[in-house]
């Protein structure tokens, strides 16, 4: 199903500072803005220009005809290279001692102000301030949103990341964008070193009480494009302890458009939730607008893991990484013993040989041959 994306912003205003506005609409509709949304273009700051964009945007899902196995036939990028999720394991792991620790900006959000959580009908979403940044990377990336992606109440393992094959619970991921070379979240999504995503890996454990923050208001964003304020919190409570044990890879967004411009930092310590919080996850949403004759659960919001090709995931710690070298270097070794041990004994075996066939004398065997000739 194609409808058109409309995007109304105002002049030398940043997408992020509040003034914009995303919807969809109808393609006619798209095409006469004015006819469309007069209300918003009059309530525009004053002697402010309204700057409207408008795309044809295709419908997409985890699952059926609008699946992600359908998503590369409108949205290219999906298709091609450098995409995420991917599994991370051992056999494309390089350990890189300049990977710092990553060091967070403004994540202690103030209680004075208010951020918008909103269901997007493809995950729970919560905007985020310019004040909160990542200050330990070649530029500033300044943070956007966060959101989550999960599975099922029968198959709770929802991460987009896997490692070594494991899938986990859940993952948290908080988008960020170069501030330092773009305007916006959405002039820099498709530029290659536009955005740093952090993931979060989520596994089943104990309860976790700053994810309440956000799992308190499901009741208000049960349906699609239903959004409610809340106030802040510290945003750094959500992720692990440890900010210096990270895989770090060069991807792509998990859903449509599927740029390949995010630089991921995926945390090596999962955070953990209670049985009953995953579960509030798994069956709180709906990926349908209220009054949808065929409400659709939102469950399993997460890509397959994509071919890594020739890429490398550099690892910021040595422990484990360390382990499968050494381990491969005594397999090496191993090998080379054994096949060293194969070649002296055929060496041997010979010589042996050499040493009786001296001993033998041989006789023409005429009759013989002129047998075998006539068979
Ligand atoms: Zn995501």
């Amino acid at each position: 199903m194609t409808t058109a994306l409309l995007v109304l912003s105002f002049e030398g205003l940043p997408l992020t500072a509040g003034h914009d506005t995303l919807f969809m609409c109808d393609t006619l509709c798209c095409a006469n803005t004015h006819a469309c949304c007069p209300a918003l273009i009059a309530d525009g700051p004053r002697g402010v220009r309204p700057v409207v964009v408008c795309t044809l945007y295709y419908n997409w899902s985890y699952v059926g005809p609008d699946g992600e196995e359908h998503w590369h036939k409108h949205y290219p990028f999906c298709g091609g290279i450098f995409q995420s999720p991917i599994d991370i394991h051992n056999d494309i792991l390089q350990y890189d001692s300049t990977l710092l620790p990553i060091e967070l900006v403004g994540y202690n959000l103030s209680l004075t102000e208010q951020f918008i959580i909103s269901n997007n009908g493809h995950s729970l979403k919560m905007s985020l301030p310019p004040t909160m940044y990542i200050s330990s990377l070649p530029f500033r990336y300044t943070a956007a949103q966060l959101h989550l992606h999960w599975g099922n109440r029968h198959h709770p393992e929802g991460s987009e990341h896997s490692v070594n094959g494991k899938r986990y619970a859940a993952e948290l991921h908080i988008v960020h964008y170069n501030s330092d070379k773009y305007p916006d979240v959405a002039t820099a999504m498709d530029k290659a070193d536009g955005l740093a995503v952090l993931g979060i890996l989520i596994e089943l454990g104990s309860f976790h009480p700053s994810f309440e923050n956000i799992f308190c208001q499901f009741a208000n964003v049960r349906y699609k494009d239903q959004t409610i304020p809340v106030t802040g919190f510290n945003v750094r409570d959500l992720l692990p302890e440890r900010l210096d044990e990270y895989y770090r890879y060069e991807g792509s967004l998990t859903t449509p458009p599927c740029y390949p411009s995010v630089l991921w930092t995926v945390f090596r310590n999962p955070v953990q939730l209670a049985h009953t919080q995953l579960v509030a996850l798994e069956t709180a949403l709906y990926c349908t607008q209220e009054n949808d004759p065929s409400p659709l659960e939102m469950t399993d919001n997460y890509r397959q893991p994509q071919e890594f090709d020739e890429r490398r995931v550099r690892v910021s710690f040595r422990q484990g990484v360390v382990l499968s070298v050494v381990l491969a270097s005594i397999l090496g070794v191993l090998v080379i013993i054994a096949v060293a041990c194969c070649l002296i004994r055929k060496k041997l075996r010979g010589k042996k040989e050499d040493d009786v066939n001296k001993a033998v004398v041989y006789k023409p065997a005429l009759d013989k041959e002129e047998d075998i000739s006539n068979v």
